[in-house]
């Protein structure tokens, strides 16, 4: 890996974690040791320190996370729905009371600047409140069947006891959106947490009790035998439903063994995103949404715009300008004001980058800024703009999951969407234009679960976020979201 001259600033002494949060598992409502006695280790990815250790679930404290959730699940279901949008809209309330003491964490855990933790929090909350409200909206219908033989009666019911496996790279928001569908539609609900930040879901259990979310129908069981402790869960026939988010690998691992039960499943996997920028598009606009697109959590996310399509007479203005702002963002330990990127999640992230942009450019991309890891503590990647990278580099064809901006250009809106379409993938798309038959058009053409227009942050708990092809199945947020946690019955009545 190369590194550069570059270094953190001289580390600040990183703030401590908060004496409130509950490191052991959270289990029939309250923090316990692991059956086996273990604890792991919680980095903190700015300075490579640990953070904290956390209680290690085996499969027989997940076993018995299950039992408590299977027990309490009727007595769920039946909670009225009013009471049930009432305490999610407590625990809103009582996250944007603490809102501060989850940023801090989120950054301490998983690096991101204080800023964007921030808003993570409160996009992360929303969730809480938005399905607050759809609790009490769960509909059903009746006709009279057309024979004239009787009525139609369509119910719908929660799914039963679930499973949320989540990611490192949004802490809070990957499990609210899980959470609140869930417990809005009468599930009852045991989170496994990403090794790497399982602190974030830890305070939210605590602050769900606090909210009164009666005990066993939240559990939150972080471990690092992951394999082990979801495979165990997925075999037993209690369970109903397993939402995770995360990688494609791992999504098709947990979809064949959802058929042992056939268990119902809500799958938010990998991204190849392209950012296509048309001749006609607000360049200023397009550079700020690439920003937004490419940046956000260090590039971390699977929406991160991942392959850049810019219109090869608007190519070089672009890439100069991206590289420029790109190259000016100052780096840094999160909790620093003014830091604008933090830090990889881990070592194993960061050679992974390294390694994608060394293949690149050994085989013959030109760096525009940065292509070097930041020498020092912790883990940091400088921001990056790559341009004349060839068509076989694995750089265009893999998630790159960092601060890495990969220029391809096009002549033809033909050939962009055939270039952004070229992947097995197909989450998020983005593109830009001024011209409105093209956005409806291109919109259309897009392989996409998701399209932002003219903007690089589309995320929103009102709207139902998915992918197609070998990014998911099912969406989160919206309307849309409680459905994934709600069966359909029909009752045939005559009279
Ligand atoms: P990422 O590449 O973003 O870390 P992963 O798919 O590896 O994504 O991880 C997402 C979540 O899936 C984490 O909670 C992780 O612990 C969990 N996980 C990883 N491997 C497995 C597995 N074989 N079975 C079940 N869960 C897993």
């Amino acid at each position: 890996m190369t590194t550069s001259a570059l270094t953190t600033s001289a580390l600040t002494t990183s703030p401590k974690l908060s004496s409130s949060v509950p490191t052991g598992l959270w289990l029939a409502g309250r923090s316990v040791e692991a059956s086996s006695g273990a604890w792991f280790d919680v980095l903190n990815p700015a300075t490579g320190e640990v953070l904290a250790s956390v209680a290690d679930a085996n499969a027989i404290d997940v076993l018995s996370a299950l039992a408590v959730a299977s027990a309490a699940q009727a007595r769920w279901a039946a909670t009225p729905p009013r009471t049930r949008g009432e305490i999610l809209h407590r625990a809103w309330e009582l996250v944007t009371e603490r809102a501060e003491e989850f940023a801090l964490l989120m950054t301490l855990e998983m690096g991101k600047p204080l800023s964007e933790s921030r808003g993570e929090v409160a996009y992360g909350a929303e969730f809480l409140r938005w399905f607050a409200e759809e609790a009490v909206r769960i509909g059903g219908r009746t006709a009279t069947a057309p024979s004239g033989n009787g009525r139609i009666l369509v119910t719908k019911e929660p799914v039963g006891p679930c499973l949320a496996v989540t990611p490192w790279n949004f802490p809070l928001a990957m499990g609210t959106r899980k959470i609140g569908p869930a417990l809005a539609a009468g599930c009852t609900v045991i989170v496994k947490p990403a090794e790497d930040t399982p602190l974030t879901m830890l305070l939210l259990a605590q602050v769900f009790a606090e909210a009164g979310l009666p005990e066993g129908v939240l559990s939150v069981v972080p471990g690092l035998d992951s394999a082990g402790i979801v495979g165990a869960l997925m075999a037993d026939p209690r369970l109903r439903k397993v939402s995770f988010t995360g990688s494609t690998r791992v999504g098709k691992i947990l979809i064949a063994q959802s058929a042992t039960h056939v268990l119902r499943t809500s799958m938010e996997l990998g991204g190849n995103a392209p950012f296509i920028v048309f001749d006609d598009a607000d360049l200023d606009k397009a550079v700020d949404g690439a920003l937004a697109a490419k940046m956000r959590n260090g590039g971390q996310a699977c929406t991160a715009a991942n392959r850049f399509l810019v219109h090869n007479g608007v190519r070089e203005e672009f890439t100069a300008t991206l590289a420029a702002r790109l190259g000016a963002l100052r780096t840094g330990p999160g909790w620093e004001s003014g830091t604008e990127l933090g830090p990889i999640i881990n070592q194993t992230q960061l050679s992974r980058i390294a390694q994608l942009v060394d293949e690149a450019v050994v085989a013959g991309a030109t760096v525009r800024t940065g292509a070097k890891a930041v020498a020092g503590d912790g883990f940091f990647y400088a921001p990056t703009v790559l341009d004349e990278v060839p068509a076989d580099a694995r750089i265009r064809t893999e998630e790159i999951f960092g601060p890495v901006a990969v220029i391809e250009g096009f002549d033809t809106e033909a050939q962009a969407i055939e270039a952004a379409n070229s992947t097995e993938f197909g989450l998020a798309a983005y593109f830009f234009t001024r011209d409105l038959d093209r956005s409806l058009r291109v919109a259309s053409a897009l392989e996409s679960g998701m399209v932002g227009v003219n903007r690089g942050v589309i995320s929103d708990p009102a709207a139902p976020f998915g992918g197609v092809k070998s990014s998911g199945l099912g969406s989160e947020g919206g309307s849309e979201g409680i459905e994934e946690y709600l069966t359909t019955k029909y009752i045939a009545l005559t009279s």
